[in-house]
């Protein structure tokens, strides 16, 4: 009864062709294009189809796409590493489609309904374990997201804390890098900026900027431009080390043959002095650990900051271990945690107070 070779329809009968894929709502909006939920009527199953724009670079960034899903799936045995599954992809009209299960809200749109107070150190420290579930397979793998931010996280369902990545569009394998200007500014890297090559190790930038966000409500470099967005770094973290410049294709954007910031007497360096702000300061709090970890994915060393596996180490994450391990009842452990409920989460933490 179904045509397998094109996707999109389905074959009722030899003179009667039906679509596939009846649609049900608009589920999101992106740079690549637009994300449709979708009735499959071959899988008899909802699904989010991903219908990527129809100009070239953005098709052969899709396939890439597909490539990256598809290996990290035929890893994924037991459905842990927390990325999203792809279920196929087909052409529909000149355009690259691509089905995936249906997941949650974005950890954007969740920030934005708890009113931009931020969540309980407890909630961050969960979304970060199970984001560093992904990061550790991609780090293994040599594989870089390069869009790590709140809107491409996503609940797997409502009312729970459990997350998957997603939108792995602009990301590459680290042998295959083929873009230079990457991320979105906010979470941006600095050796992206810098002009530096780059490793698996801007993910774990972008994923310290992500957690303040999460705890806090708001991005930590919120630049406008890229020039502000140096700067907003430099506030917290001071100055880079000569020889992360030396290395920087883009240096002169930026710096001076002294290796101070240019214009460092424009109103937009008087408004930013650099190493003016503590990452203590910013996240308004005393839990040391958090704040160690924070500036630990914060390092303007590629090569220093954290990778997935120093972060599972880390005391902050280990807490989340000893926490679990004093539940009264460690046999239905995995399950209360699965089952955590957000709107119940009476740790949610009221930041404007
Ligand atoms: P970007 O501009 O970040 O590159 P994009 O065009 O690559 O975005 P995606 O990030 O893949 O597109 O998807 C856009 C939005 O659609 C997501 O932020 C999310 O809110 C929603 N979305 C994507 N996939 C799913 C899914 N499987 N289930 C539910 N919602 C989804
Ligand atoms: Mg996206
Ligand atoms: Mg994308």
């Amino acid at each position: 009864d179904f045509d397998d070779e094109n996707g999109a329809y389905i074959k009722v009968n030899k003179d009667q062709i039906a679509y596939r894929y009846e649609i049900i709502e608009t589920l999101g909006k992106g740079s690549f294009g637009q994300v449709l939920k979708c009735f499959d009527h071959k899988r008899k199953e909802h699904v989010a189809v991903k219908i990527i724009r129809s100009k070239k670079r953005f098709q052969q960034q899709g396939m890439v796409e597909v490539n990256i899903l598809q290996h990290l799936k035929n890893i994924d045995h037991d459905n842990s590493i927390n990325v999203v599954h792809m279920k196929e992809y087909f052409y529909f009209r000149n355009h690259l489609c691509i089905s995936f299960e249906i997941l949650g809200i974005n950890l954007y749109e969740l920030i934005k309904k708890n009113n931009y107070q931020g969540f309980s150190i407890h909630l961050v420290r969960r979304f970060a374990y199970s984001i560093l579930q992904c990061m550790k397979v991609m780090y293994k793998e040599n594989i870089i997201h390069c869009d790590m931010k709140p809107e491409n996280i996503l609940l797997r369902q409502k009312g729970s804390s459990a997350i998957k990545v997603i939108d792995f569009g602009s990301g590459c394998f680290e042998s295959q890098r083929i873009y230079t200007y990457i991320q979105s500014r906010f979470y941006r890297a600095p050796e992206i900026i810098l002009g530096i090559p780059y490793t698996t190790a801007i993910d774990m930038w972008s994923f310290g900027c992500i957690l303040v966000e999460l705890f806090t409500g708001y991005p930590i470099f919120p630049g406008e431009n890229e020039a502000e967005q140096l700067a907003m770094i430099m506030e917290v973290i001071d100055l880079p080390p000569a020889h992360i410049l030396a290395e920087a294709s883009r240096r002169k954007l930026f710096f001076d043959s002294k290796n101070m910031p240019r214009n460092l007497n424009t109103k937009l360096f008087k408004k930013r002095r650099v190493g003016s702000k503590s990452l203590a300061q910013i996240l308004k709090t005393t839990d040391t650990n958090f704040v160690d970890f924070v500036s630990r994915c914060l390092d303007w060393d590629p090569a220093v900051r954290m990778n997935a596996d120093d972060a599972l180490k880390h005391p902050w994450i280990l807490e989340l271990k000893k926490k679990s391990s004093k539940d009264v009842r460690p046999k239905h452990r995995h399950r209360r945690e699965a089952e955590t409920s957000i709107e119940h989460d009476n740790t949610l933490r009221n930041f404007t107070n």
